[in-house]
């Protein structure tokens, strides 16, 4: 007998799906049997295996087409997103304006787009980050996500009569471009205060996003989820624990 897949029959829109997270979280919905829409401003590095459109996230009359075109999506997954390692006695207006512009307004413009043709039992995952829990030192960055908490929170007080739920994911250190152009100190750093002892992969990211837009979990909306090795558990505490564990005889 066929296995029942999960996302069967689902229209589900990827953003930032070229590279990274996207990719996989494209390639885990359309192995659950859905019809992945891929979109991001760049063309994919790989064949993403689901029909790819370029979309820059910030352009609301691309949404306007794409809702145009679709007629109907039952699904929206926030993911496009760009880092800028400016401090905060460095950072310039234009660096907060145009990572906000990617990380807070892309998701706001899909949802606003996407939301009119999203039918009761729809669901919406927006991806935030471990920065936008605990402080982080690359300051439009982190005020970008924890602004996306926000979004995210007031998209499921809105869209929840309407059937429409949303939730957030928030990935630790995961292996993809944006990661690897951050220098090594900083993967180091990062595996020495994760409980696991280890950086996590795209497709740890996409397991979970699977199961929030199937009805499996028809019960949740604004959720915020860590995927993080435990990273956010520890409140910056690890480090404390771990010199003062005495020493393995
Ligand atoms: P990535 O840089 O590998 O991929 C991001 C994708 O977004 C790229 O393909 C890029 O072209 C696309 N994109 C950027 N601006 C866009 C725009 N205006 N319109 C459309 N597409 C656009 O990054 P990633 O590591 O795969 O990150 C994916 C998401 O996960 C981001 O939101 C990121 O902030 C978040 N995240 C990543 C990590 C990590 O460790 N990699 C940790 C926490 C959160």
């Amino acid at each position: 007998m066929r296995r029942v897949l999960r996302v069967e029959g689902r229209t589900v829109v990827v953003t930032g799906a070229a590279g990274g997270i996207g990719l996989a979280m494209v390639r885990a919905l359309a192995a659950e049997g859905a019809k992945v829409v891929a979109v991001d401003r760049s063309e994919p590095q790989e064949d993403p295996g689901a029909e790819f459109r370029l979309l820059d996230v910030t352009e609301p009359g691309q949404w306007r087409a794409l809702a145009a075109d679709l007629g109907r999506v039952d699904g929206l997954v926030n993911n496009a997103g760009v880092t800028w390692r400016a401090r905060i006695d460095e950072v310039r207006p234009q660096d907060m304006a145009r990572v906000h512009a990617v990380n807070v307004t892309g998701p706001l413009l899909g949802m606003q787009h996407l939301a009119p043709v999203m039918p009761p039992g729809s669901s919406i995952v927006n991806v935030g980050s471990l920065a936008a829990l605990t402080a982080h030192y690359p300051v439009a960055y982190t005020t970008s996500k924890w602004a996306l908490r926000g979004l995210s929170a007031t998209a499921c007080l809105e869209y929840g009569p309407r059937g429409i739920r949303v939730n957030t994911v928030h990935p630790g250190f995961i292996e993809t471009p944006m990661t690897g152009s951050a220098p090594e100190a900083f993967r180091t750093a990062s595996i020495a205060e994760t409980p696991l002892g280890r950086t996590g992969t795209p497709a740890e990211i996409a397991a979970l996003v699977v199961f929030l837009i199937s009805p499996e979990s028809s019960y949740i909306t604004g959720a915020e989820i860590p995927v993080d090795g435990g990273h956010s558990a520890h409140g910056g505490v690890k480090s404390l624990s771990d010199a003062l564990r005495e020493p393995a005889t």
